[in-house]
Formats: C-alpha cells, structure tokens, sequence
C-alpha cells in the first residue's frame, strides 16, 4: 500500500521561486505547504528588486528637476527630499505587495505556516513544533548578504538595512564592485549623499563586457560618485560624529554609514540539511541535478539557494520547470544561456549574451558595432549623460551573440532584444528592421559601421 505523506509537496521559502512552485504544484491538484519565518516574496519583494527600483526612481528626481528648466519649467522653491516619506511610502508598498502573495497563496489552496521550518529528515519537516510528512521537499531558502570579517565589521551594514534607515546620511562608504554596491551608490549619490565607492578589483562589474562596464565607471564618476579602486578597508572605526573609515593606504574617509555589498551566500544554515544526504558546497550552496533533485532523493532545491544565476526572473522559470518536472510530462527545460540582465546603477547597463571578451574567446571572427550619441533629453536638459550600445556579431554566421546597452532605459530596451538573440536573429535581421523614430533603441537597427 503507498504511504500516506501529510502533503505531497512542502515548500520552505516563501521567495519568488518557492512560491512559484508551491502555486503551480497546488493548482495541479497536490497537496502543498509553504513555511516562511521572514516575509513574504522573499528578498526580490521585501529587501531586493522592489524596494530598490523604487529608490532607484527617487534618485533620479535630482537630475530631472534640473533638466526640466531647459524644458521651459521654473520650480518655485529648490526641491528638498524627505528621506523618511521615501521609506515609509516604500514601505507601504511592498506590505501592499506582501498580502498579494498571501492571497496569492491563500488562493492557490496551499497550507501557509508563519513559521521556521526545518528538515527533520528525508519526508520530514518541522514547523512550529509540528513534524510534518512530505512525499517531496523544496528547498527555496535563497540566499542572504555576505560580510567578510575585519576590525570593526560589525559596523558595517549590508543591503537588507539599507532599506529601513532611520536617517540618510550626509556621508556614506559602499563597498564592492558589483550589482548591489553599484546600483546603491548610485542610489545614495542620486539622494544627495556624498558616496565613495570602494572595490579592491581595477574594475567594477568585472564580469560584463569591459568596454561596457567602463562606461558605467565614467558615468558614475561624472555623476559625483568618488570611485576608489583596487583598494580594501582595513578597519572600520567608531567615533563620536560617525563612523572612520581607513582605507589600505591609511587615507580616511568620515562617513555615516558603510554599506558592503560583497556579495550573498546560501540560506542553508540551521537548516536541519545533516539529517539527510543533501550536499552543499564550501559556500553552503546545495548541488542538485539538472532537474533540482539533490543528493537526498526527496529533496529538491532552486533560486539563489543553489547559487547558479541569482535572479528572480530565472528562480521563476526553475519552479515552472521543477513542477512539470515532478507533477507534469517532463517536457519543459531551461536555458541558462542568452539570460537577458539588468543593473539598475546610474548609468543603467542592460546586457543579453556574450561580451566582446566571451566572443573573442568563443568564436574566431567576430565584428562589433557600436554607437555612443547624446540621449534627446539631453538637449534642452543640459546633462553629460551618454548612451553607448554595442552589438557584437559572430561573423561566419551572421549571428548577433552580444547586445550590451549603458544609458537610459537600457532594460527595457535590451529585454526586447533578448528575444531576438533566443530567436537567433542575424545583423542582417537587426538591420532589416526599421528604426522606431525618435527613440534610443532605433540605433540597434542603425549600426552599420563595424569599429573592431
Ligand atoms: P556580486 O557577486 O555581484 O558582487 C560582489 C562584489 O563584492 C564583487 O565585486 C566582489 O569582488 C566583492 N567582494 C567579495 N568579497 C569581498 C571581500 N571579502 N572584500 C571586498 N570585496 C569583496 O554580489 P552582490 O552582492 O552585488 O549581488 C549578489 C547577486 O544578487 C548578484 O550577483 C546578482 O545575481 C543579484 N542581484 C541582481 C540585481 C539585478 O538584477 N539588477 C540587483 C542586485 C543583485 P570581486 O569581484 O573582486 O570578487
């Protein structure tokens, strides 16, 4: 006789991929829990995507207040922000988007437990002092912020704070060369703060296509960002009026906040994983197969926790993918290449396939386009912003195989091209397309001059 389990499937993680799954898994009918001891949609809702896109826009008043004049507009008084309306406002919102997903899951016929689960053992869950059987167990405990240990690290802050301070400081220390530390100095910068960005690389955005990400370096740089590279903090002191920041070099920077942005690490900790034959890697992250099984039979994971692409959109697509896996035909696969990403940093970089670097490597002729031009808004607005784009092209076939774009409303705009490289268009496709006049992205279809 086959066992009877509690539910066919407990989600642990109620993140953008463990939500997804636990929907997808109880609209075909199974029996499905989700633990979460946190918030709901996980990082991306409550200290991720949301709460930084919004904060993204409130930065960019700044320079839009100053491009309306050559518009013809007057502000009657020097606009001034308010630091705790932006919070609170933020924070409103995402409670907002927090009871969607609790109706979301509500609605779906899944069981919800506000509570710490943890893995008693193959089939077994604990939540709220309750073991629960389970014929399957999703792991999407994504992941959370890493700080590396040095004298005075406790200090320092990392992103899930930055998005409740109490006060914006009028001096503040990011560190880091990636996403997080990119896009939060440009924030910080945006609001009026004077912002130091410290990365111990010579460059930032080290794994994107370096003509690119130079662009990025300049355009902060000439947005007032004070960039620091190769270089790390020794230590991190308190003192009366803040926070003294010593630099490799003994240089010192006073400032009201440090924010390290070094990087997220698997939420596998405490998990109760040792009671099954689940492998993590060093950095704690759990190795599953092609289909998110891992070690353990009964145990599957995905999302930031198995730290293969840490995006929300891809831990989206593995739910879809892990459900018609277990519960479906079997047919539906993913494709971690051509993934289309933003960073929202001032300039913004969009970017789908390979850089100029990956091609060179991949291919043996390539040729690449680019285009750098003043944006329109520019014109009246008065601004020293650019827009650079490049195309990189596989020439024995024709094949686009790189769109990269810093500028304004690069991810919008790569997001469409994005099909284009999943559909394998040629340059002779792009340049088949007419232009959409005027706009930015028409000079994707207008490249014709190869520069390298
Ligand atoms: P990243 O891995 O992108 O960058 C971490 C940075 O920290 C690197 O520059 C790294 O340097 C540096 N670093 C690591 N350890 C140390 C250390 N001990 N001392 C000094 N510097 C250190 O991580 P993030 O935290 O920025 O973001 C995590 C992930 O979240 C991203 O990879 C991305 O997948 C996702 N994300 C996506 C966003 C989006 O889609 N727009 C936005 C934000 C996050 P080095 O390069 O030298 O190793």
């Amino acid at each position: 006789m086959a066992t009877e389990f509690d539910y066919d499937l407990f989600v642990i993680g109620a993140g953008s991929g463990g939500v997804r799954a636990a929907r997808m898994a109880a609209s075909k009918g199974k029996k499905v829990a989700v633990a979460e001891d946190r918030y709901l949609g996980g990082t991306c809702v409550n200290v991720g995507c949301v709460p930084k896109k919004l904060f993204v826009y409130a930065s960019q008043f700044s320079e839009l207040f100053h491009a309306s004049k050559g518009f013809g507009w007057s502000l009657t008084e020097q606009p001034s922000f308010d630091w705790p309306s932006l919070r609170d406002n933020k924070t409103r919102e995402i409670e907002r988007l927090n009871g969607i997903y609790n109706n979301l899951i509500e609605n779906s016929g899944a069981d919800l437990f506000d509570g710490r689960a943890t893995v008693a053992g193959p089939h077994r869950v604990t939540v709220n002092g309750t073991t629960y059987s389970a014929k399957t167990i999703l792991v999407a405990t994504g992941g959370w912020p890493y700080i590396p240990e040095f004298p005075g690290s406790e200090h320092a802050l990392s992103s899930n704070e930055m998005f409740s301070l109490e006060q914006l400081p009028k001096t503040a220390v990011v560190v880091g060369g990636g996403y997080i530390a990119v896009e939060f100095a440009g924030i910080l910068n945006g609001l009026g703060v004077e912002t130091h960005l410290v990365y111990r690389g010579p460059n930032l955005l080290k794994s994107f296509d370096r003509e690119m990400s130079d662009k990025v370096t300049e355009g902060m740089a000439a947005k007032g960002v004070n960039i620091h590279l190769n270089t790390e903090i020794n230590e991190i002191i308190k003192t009366d009026k803040g926070l003294s920041v010593v630099l490799q070099d003994m240089s010192l920077i006073d400032s009201g906040l440090v924010l390290y942005a070094t990087g997220r690490q698997a939420n596998t900790a405490n998990l109760g994983l040792q009671n099954t034959a689940v492998v993590l890697r060093d950095n704690g992250s759990i190795v599953v197969d092609d289909n998110f099984c891992s070690a353990e039979p009964c145990i599957y994971a995905l999302g930031d926790v198995i730290d293969r692409v840490q995006l929300t959109p891809v831990a989206i697509q593995e739910a879809m993918v892990l459900v018609d896996h277990l519960y479906g035909d079997n047919s539906a696969t993913i494709d971690y290449s051509d993934i289309p990403t933003a960073v929202f940093c001032q300039p913004e970089l969009g970017t789908v396939g390979l850089s100029e670097e990956q091609a060179r490597a991949e291919f043996t002729d390539i040729a690449v386009f680019t285009s750098d031009f003043k944006p329109m808004l520019q014109t009246l607005g008065g601004g020293a912003d650019r827009i650079t784009m490049k195309l990189v092209v596989d020439t024995q076939t024709d094949r686009v195989v790189g769109c990269h774009m810093v500028g304004e409303h690069a991810a919008e705009i790569i997001q469409g091209l994005g099909i284009a490289l999943k559909a394998g268009a040629t340059k002779a496709h792009f340049d088949a397309t007419v232009g959409i006049h005027p706009s930015a992205a028409e000079e994707f279809v207008t490249m014709r001059t190869q520069v390298r």
